[in-house]
């Protein structure tokens, strides 16, 4: 019987029904709470996975043919090494991209109304004069024009906000073609009341986001990061919050996760804060859980999965049948 390794935190916790759609198709399913593999992995045939961390080092020493990513972000897992492998890897694309915006709106109102800091004051039976603004008529910037930067544009476009996109991989035709408009890297910075940062963590954009950046923006304006911490120099917006280059930020997002008690971010008044839950509704999970439990069952009954990021090893596996 073919042993899953589940070591993703949402999987099977809101439904019984993909852990049931695994052990239907004959799959014994192990579940694994901690974020370091390396003691469970070499027994295991398939991976389900979230934020844990997987290594080539891991994957040389397991048996593991296909790993299913529970989300889309893929840069816990080394890519090159699994490529090499000859191992899949699959995202559950799509699954997560309303959720993900519905919580970028959620932060714009927060930050534009102030209302972490009003209910914090409330709560503690104070009443504070709390001014905001409207989000009527600012302007977004979105960095990155993918799946869920699309749908926060349709989103604040409604709202009556401009929205303004940098992305060197989408076309201008095909940004504006939505009503956005097509700007280059620095005017996102310069132009925008707020700044939401949608892009893949890779190479290319690690620490893309730094002290040039935040000191272009507005003083008034707010950074939004539901994308990757690795994305924003954390040292630098630390700085830009506390000397005020920039009015406030919201982050869902870490350089480490859980974020470590000695961050300087929890002195910062100005930030507000989520656990990484951008992916987690009700709907999202469910969505996330069946397309990654359908990857390993589809791959283990000679079907190609979907959403293989690394499809050059499709060749490979075609060869072995
Ligand atoms: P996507 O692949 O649809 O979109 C990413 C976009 O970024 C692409 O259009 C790409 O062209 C663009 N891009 C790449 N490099 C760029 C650069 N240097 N400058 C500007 N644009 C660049 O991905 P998506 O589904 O929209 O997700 C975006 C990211 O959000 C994911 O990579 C993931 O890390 C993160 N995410 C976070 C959560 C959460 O829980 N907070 C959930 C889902 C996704």
């Amino acid at each position: 019987m073919p042993k899953v390794l589940v070591a993703a935190r949402t999987f099977g916790k809101y439904s019984q029904e993909p852990v049931d759609f695994l052990r239907k198709h004959g799959f014994e399913v192990i579940v694994f709470d901690k974020e370091d593999l390396s003691s469970v992995i070499s027994d295991v045939d398939a991976l389900i996975i979230g934020t844990p961390k997987v290594t080539e080092n891991m994957l040389v020493n397991s048996h593991v043919k296909i790993i299913s990513k529970h989300g889309v972000g893929v840069d816990n897992i080394d890519l090159a090494a699994a490529t090499r492998l000859g191992i899949p890897v699959t995202i559950a694309q799509g699954a997560n991209t309303e959720s993900v915006a519905e919580l970028v709106i959620g932060f714009i109102f927060s930050l534009a109304r102030n209302i972490v800091f009003a209910h914090i004051n409330v709560k503690e039976n104070l009443w504070p004069n709390v001014i905001g603004m409207e989000v009527h008529d600012k302007v977004l910037g979105l960095l990155g024009f993918g799946a869920i930067a699309r749908e926060v544009a349709k989103r604040a476009l409604c709202l009556g906000m401009k929205v303004a996109s940098y992305d060197p991989y989408v076309s201008k035709e095909d940004i504006e073609r939505t009503g956005v408009t097509y700007v280059n890297f620095d005017e996102i910075f310069k132009i925008s009341d707020f700044v939401s940062i949608h892009v893949p963590l890779n190479e290319k954009t690690r620490n893309l986001v730094g002290e040039n950046e935040l000191k272009i923006m507005k003083k008034t304006a707010f950074l939004i990061n539901t994308a990757r911490g690795g994305v924003i120099e954390e040292k630098s917006l630390i700085k830009a919050l506390k000397e005020r280059w920039i009015n406030g930020a919201a982050l869902d997002v870490f350089n480490e996760e859980p974020l470590n008690p000695s961050s300087e971010l929890f002195t910062c008044g100005n930030v507000v804060m989520t656990p990484h839950m951008g992916a987690h509704t009700i709907e999202a999970v469910y969505r996330m859980n069946m397309m990654a439990a359908k990857s390993i069952v589809d791959f283990f009954e000679g079907r190609i999965p979907a959403h293989i990021v690394n499809k050059e090893v499709l060749s490979k596996l075609q060869k072995r049948g």
